[in-house]
């Protein structure tokens, strides 16, 4: 007699948001700069947007001026949750 463990063969559908947005570019662009006095190097910024913001050394925090549009949303929340308030997010 043969045993048959439980076993589900119905393959899992992920349903991946294919973003297509009329209107051109999607969110928009910003400019990113991190006042250097202020920055205490907790690295949240690098946490939140690690295409943009990337801790060096513990004294050296390198992020992109002018990082691409998908990176907007991640940019943001850095400045939000940076506990030195150090980053500021311009309009490009
Ligand atoms: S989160 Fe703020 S304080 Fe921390 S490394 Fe980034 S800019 Fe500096």
């Amino acid at each position: 007699m043969t045993h048959h463990a439980g076993h589900h063969d119905t393959p899992v559908q992920h349903d991946t948001p294919d973003r297509h947005d009329p209107r051109r570019g999607g969110p928009a662009r910003v400019k990113v700069a991190v006042h250097g006095g202020r920055c205490q190097h907790y690295g949240i910024c690098q946490q939140e947007a690690p295409e943009v913001f990337a801790l060096r050394s513990p004294t050296r925090l390198t992020y992109d001026t002018t990082p691409a549009a998908q990176d907007t949303a991640a940019v943001h929340q850095a400045a939000r949750l940076c506990p030195a308030q150090a980053i500021t997010v311009d309009p490009a």
